[in-house]
């Protein structure tokens, strides 16, 4: 490996390549710490141009490559092997943003640049980027885009493919693929970036993207209800579609024993309504026209509501902070859960018209056959999204349980969404975790299919193998 290294210094600068053990160390490990690899070298290129001079110099020397973004994936995408021979491709310092173009109310930025700053940089702008997800703190843009994000802005915004309309991106063999358009209609041929949005590193290396952006709404109100069951949490979501529309800007649920997960772990976030509810919705209306137009309007609903008994508490938040309180208890269930120790994660989508018969059927066959099992289930309802993760009993060493029922029960929730015509992955994507659900999941003509793509475009197979699909 002496000469790869020796290229490698002529374009990429030695303190940007890291090859001491204590330096690689914290790309290794996957954010649940599920996941440990090693690697070869870690490199920190900054422009597309160095990008592509590494994929270069990898496809003439045979290695592989495995991008990353900010390490927060779910399903271990961004970890390498244990065979110490690939080369970890972080893209943090590709962190600028290249353009804000008002008039097409479009952002262009490169792969690295952070979430959240992303979402600051546009509301400095009067704008908002409508990404928003629970590690937006940390993951970045490439990311979001590879694994085509959800988080919980989907109901009205969609996912991130629905937010991009360019990208630039560096193929397996080294070229740059200039698609950094901001065009809302471009029906020229095969949509090349719908291709690599949602490939998880598999196809190509995304260096930079056109995301579009909206206008700010003017005022946001949050309410938290209380729900007996998944019927009438539905019911009451239809009710809200109906009168709302697209006012609705977020529909959250959480159940009752994944709120005790989180008042254990983070005592000051317990549920402000009354009663232990079996499910609490967390709704938002987002609103342009005016302030008391939007709380007549949540107000109204929430009657309605009352009346048809689809609810039996609301609270509304009476400021920000309290609104953000509600939206901290929704997103430190996934923190709790880390706390808590390891869990077995489905991050599923059921559709809504199954919804209901999904939960009360698996619930059931699962506290049946797994006594004393906490079913930690929450999601972006309004999605038909659910984050279904099964945390052992209470007492139980969790790695012991997981190492005797992970298949199991896998096996029982997959068999369960593949009856209602669900997905066995919603928001968080394949990586190495689903790699062997995948094929019966797809079925042989979509996963064949699939990989003639990945052969197509990546011949040498140096782009993330073994992930997502293997050829
Ligand atoms: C607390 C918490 C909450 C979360 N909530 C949500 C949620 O609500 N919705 C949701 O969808 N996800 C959620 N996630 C999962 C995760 O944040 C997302 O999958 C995110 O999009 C990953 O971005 P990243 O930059 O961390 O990517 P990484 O984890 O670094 O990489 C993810 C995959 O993308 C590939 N990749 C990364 N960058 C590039 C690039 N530039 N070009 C090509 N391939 C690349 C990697 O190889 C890997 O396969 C959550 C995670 C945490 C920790």
């Amino acid at each position: 490996m002496q000469h790869f290294f020796q290229q490698l210094s002529t374009f990429l600068e030695s303190k940007y390549i890291l090859i001491q053990d204590e330096d690689k160390a914290p790309y290794l490990t996957d954010w649940r710490k599920r996941f440990t690899g090693k690697a070869l070298a870690v490199l920190l290129p900054s422009t597309s141009a160095e990008v592509a001079s590494i994929v270069r110099l990898c496809a003439q020397h045979h290695v592989s490559i495995v991008p990353q973004g900010g390490h927060t994936g779910f399903c271990g995408g961004a970890t390498p092997d244990n065979s110490g021979t690939q080369i970890i491709l972080n893209l943090k310092r590709m962190n600028q943003i290249r353009e804000i173009d008002i008039a097409n109310q479009t952002i262009t930025l490169e792969a690295g640049c952070i979430l959240q700053n992303v979402q600051v940089k546009a509301a400095e702008q009067g704008f908002l980027f409508p990404l928003s997800l629970g590690a937006e703190g940390s993951c970045m843009i490439g990311g979001n885009l590879a694994t085509n994000a959800g988080g919980t802005n989907v109901l009205r915004y969609g996912n991130t493919r629905d937010l991009c309309l360019g990208l630039e991106v560096v193929t397996a063999t080294g070229e740059i693929w200039n698609g950094i358009k901001g065009l809302r209609k471009d029906n020229t041929g095969y949509d090349l970036r719908d291709l690599f949005i949602g490939s998880e590193g598999t196809l190509g290396i995304i260096t930079a993207a056109v995301m579009k952006l909206y206008p700010l709404p003017i005022s946001q109100w949050t309410t938290l209800v209380a729900c007996e069951n998944i019927t009438s949490s539905i019911a009451l979501l239809n009710l809200f579609q109906k009168r709302a529309n697209s006012l609705l800007t977020g529909f959250e649920m959480m159940t009752q024993e994944s709120l005790e997960l989180n008042e254990k772990h983070f005592p000051h976030m317990a549920n402000p309504l009354q009663g232990k509810p079996p499910f609490t919705i967390l709704i938002e209306l987002s609103d342009h026209e005016s302030e008391a137009h939007v709380k007549q309007l949540l107000e109204m609903i929430l009657e309605e509501a009352f009346e048809s008994q689809l609810i039996s508490d609301a609270v509304i938040a009476s400021n920000l902070t309290q609104a953000n309180a509600f939206w901290h208890m929704r997103e430190h269930i996934t923190l709790a859960q880390a706390e808590e120790g390891a869990n077995l994660k489905h991050d599923i989508t059921i559709p809504l018209s199954a919804l209901d018969s999904f939960i009360q059927e698996t619930d059931e066959l699962l506290r049946d056959r797994f006594p004393g099992i906490r079913i930690i289930n929450f999601g972006h309802l309004g999605d038909g999204n659910l984050h279904y993760n099964i945390a052992p009993p209470l007492g139980a060493d969790p790695k012991t349980f997981n190492a005797s029922n992970e298949k199991p029960i896998h096996e029982l929730v997959y068999a369960q969404v593949e009856r209602c015509n669900g997905s066995i992955s919603a928001e968080h994507g394949v990586g190495q975790l689903k790699l062997d659900d995948l094929r019966a999941h797809k079925g042989d003509v979509a996963h064949e299919l699939m990989k003639t793509l990945k052969r197509a475009l990546d011949p040498q197979n140096i782009l993330n193998p073994h992930k997502v699909v293997s050829i």
